[in-house]
């Protein structure tokens, strides 16, 4: 199948609610244009150059999500376009991304990105360290930033019982942050949870974003 059918095919399935990023790494700009082409305008990078890049040489309308681990030195590259960025993964970083956003004069959509997974090597949060950060006065004193939700990545394997717990403890933690913290935040409204392989079990948890490259674009 096409890009423009693979996107269809998903699309037509998706709740209202739920946001479809699509993860163009690796994918040339040609590819991205005929998802473009198709009426889709969100898409999700890992790498902060090959974003830039991109969002250089294609049509200004897009939306620019970056969802992989970020290095500090890398934000300031970003700063001026990025729509949300999905793996904020500690205070460091968001005080970079708040000191970059102001610079540019822009307020930074960001997620938190949670540690769901019992692999050792996704990033992420614990929940002590989220609840210890959003009480700080270092975080309070944060302007340029607004934290919209958490993002998740479940561990990569065959067992959708344990996916399904992983995320399932991500939804908890956001109601009980949303009911808590963010009481009465409207910003704090997204859950970026699912990708390929995942993504009908996310929204069953509450996804309200899915990041989805490979049922889109093919393999890398
Ligand atoms: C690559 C990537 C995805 C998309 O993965 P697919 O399995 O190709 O859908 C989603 N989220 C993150 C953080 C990624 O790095």
């Amino acid at each position: 199948m096409s890009i423009a059918e693979n996107l269809q095919a998903i699309k037509s399935k998706l709740p209202a609610h739920v946001k479809l990023v699509a993860v163009s790494k690796f994918k040339p700009a040609a590819d991205i244009m005929e998802a473009y082409n198709a009426g889709h305008k969100i898409f999700g990078e890992n790498r902060v150059q090959e974003m830039v890049d991109k969002q250089q040489a294609l049509p200004a309308d897009i939306e620019w999500h970056m969802i992989g681990h970020l290095q500090t030195n890398k934000v300031k590259y970003m700063a001026g376009f990025v729509h949300l960025v999905h793996g904020v993964d500690s205070f460091k970083l968001l005080q970079e991304i708040d000191r970059q956003a102001q610079k540019v004069g822009r307020v930074q959509n960001c997620l938190l990105q949670m540690h769901i997974a019992q692999e050792e090597t996704k990033f992420g949060f614990s929940r002590e360290e989220v609840l210890g950060m959003l009480a700080s006065d270092d975080f309070a004193a944060l302007q340029n930033i607004a934290v919209c939700g958490l993002m998740g990545m479940a561990s990569l394997t065959e067992d959708s019982g344990q996916v399904r717990n992983e995320f399932k403890s991500l939804r908890l933690f956001f109601d009980e942050l949303k009911t808590g913290y963010f009481v009465n935040n409207t910003a704090f409204a997204e859950m970026s949870m699912g990708m390929s392989g995942d993504y009908k079990i996310a929204i069953d948890e509450g996804s309200t974003i899915i990041r989805v490259g490979s049922s889109i674009f093919g393999g890398r």
